[in-house]
C-alpha cells in the first residue's frame, strides 16, 4: 500500500491509500484459465461475485453475462475499488479489467442524478468503443443510464447533441475530451470515478500534458484508478 506513486512522468497523489494489484496472462485466450502464482489471488477456485458487496441490480447483469467467478485481476481489484479506494493495477487485454473498473464505477453510480459521474479514457477509438459495450452490458439492469464515447476522427455535431442530454459515463480518448473541456461543452466537476485504461500506451502516445490537464478539471475528492500492462 502506498500513498503516491510515479508512472512515466504521471504522478498521482492520492489523499487514502493507493492499491497496487497484478494480474495473471490473459486468461480468455484459450479453455485453459492459468493464474501466475506469484499473484496475490492465484488459487484455482477464484471468488464468485456474490462475496462483493454490489447493489442488486449489478448482480443481476453479472448473473445475466454468466460471469460465474471472478477473474484475479477482479479478485484482488475489486474489494479496495469497492471501498472507494484508489487503485492502480497491471492488467492486459483480456483479464477482465474492463468488468473490474465498470462494476466499481457502476456501483456507486446515482441515476437520479443526470451529470457526468465517471469519465474513462483510453488510448484509442477502438478500445474506448469495447469499454463502452462493456460498461453498457453491466449498466442493462440499471434503469436510464447514460454512456457516451467522445473520441477524435468522429464529426462534433452527434457528440454536442449527446453531451447535451447530461451521460452519466462518458468514454473517451484524451485529446477530444479536452477538445470538449476547452468548449465548454463538457463538464467533469461531478466526476466521482476516473479510470486510466492502457495508461501506459497513453503515455507512449504522448498524451502525458492532455491527461494532466483533464485530470485538473475533476474534483480532488475522485476516486483514481490506473490500469497498464506494463509498470
Ligand atoms: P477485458 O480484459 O476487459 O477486455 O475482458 C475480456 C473479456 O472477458 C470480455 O469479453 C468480458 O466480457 C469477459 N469477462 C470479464 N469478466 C469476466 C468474468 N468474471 N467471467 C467471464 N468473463 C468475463
Amino acid at each position: 500500500v502506498i500513498t503516491a506513486t510515479a508512472h512515466r512522468g504521471l504522478v498521482l497523489l492520492s489523499p487514502v491509500p493507493i492499491y497496487l494489484c497484478y494480474d495473471a496472462p490473459p486468461i480468455f485466450s484459450g479453455t485453459a484459465m492459468t493464474f501466475s502464482t506469484s499473484t496475490a489471488a492465484s488459487s484455482t477456485t477464484l471468488p464468485a461475485f456474490g462475496s462483493l458487496p454490489l447493489r442488486s441490480e449489478l448482480q443481476e447483469s453479472i448473473e445475466a453475462l454468466a460471469y460465474e467467478s471472478m477473474t484475479a485481476i477482479q479478485a484482488q481489484a475489486l474489494p479496495p475499488l469497492l471501498e472507494g479506494q484508489d487503485v492502480i493495477a497491471q492488467a492486459r487485454t483480456g483479464s477482465g479489467k474492463t468488468a473490474a473498473f465498470a462494476i466499481g464505477l457502476l456501483n456507486k453510480l446515482d441515476t437520479q442524478s443526470y451529470c457526468t459521474q465517471a469519465l474513462v479514457l483510453c488510448p484509442t477509438r477502438e478500445l474506448a468503443a469495447q469499454v463502452a459495450t462493456e460498461i453498457r452490458k453491466l449498466a442493462s439492469t440499471l434503469a436510464n443510464t447514460r454512456v457516451l464515447t467522445l473520441c477524435g476522427g468522429r464529426p462534433m455535431g452527434p457528440q454536442l447533441a449527446s453531451l447535451r442530454r447530461d451521460p452519466h459515463i462518458v468514454v473517451g480518448t484524451p485529446g477530444r475530451i479536452l477538445k470538449h473541456l476547452e468548449r465548454e461543452t463538457l463538464r467533469l466537476e461531478a466526476v466521482q470515478t476516473l479510470v486510466l485504461d492502457e495508461a501506459d500506451r497513453m503515455l507512449d502516445m504522448g498524451f502525458h500534458d492532455d491527461i494532466m490537464k483533464i485530470i485538473q478539471k475533476t474534483p480532488a475528492s475522485r476516486q483514481t484508478l490506473l490500469f497498464s500492462a506494463t509498470y
